[in-house]
């Protein structure tokens, strides 16, 4: 739920929209997307600004994520990408 009022980019002083985005990280070559987020979306160049709830969840998430992927590149596997849904 948002309990937050709407936020205004500081950029293109617009107020942001509250949808479904796709969360990308990226560290050594490796991306991490999480799809159907929920985020302030800037309307003019797309940029999210995720809550702090979800940004935690995120990194908790990530970090094991890039280990599993990390371990897969040092043994040289030839699966480059997973796609992994819970529920
Ligand atoms: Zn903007």
């Amino acid at each position: 739920m948002v309990t937050t009022p709407i936020p205004t980019c500081s950029e293109h002083h617009t107020e942001k929209e509250w949808r479904l985005t796709t969360f990308e990280y990226q560290e050594e070559g490796i991306t991490v997307r999480v799809p159907n987020l929920y985020a302030w979306v800037c309307p003019v160049d797309g940029e999210a600004s995720f809550t702090p709830d979800t940004v935690d969840e995120l990194l908790l998430t990530i970090r094991e994520l890039l280990t599993t992927a990390k371990r897969a590149r040092e043994r040289r596997s030839e699966l480059t990408e997973y796609i992994v849904s819970v529920g």
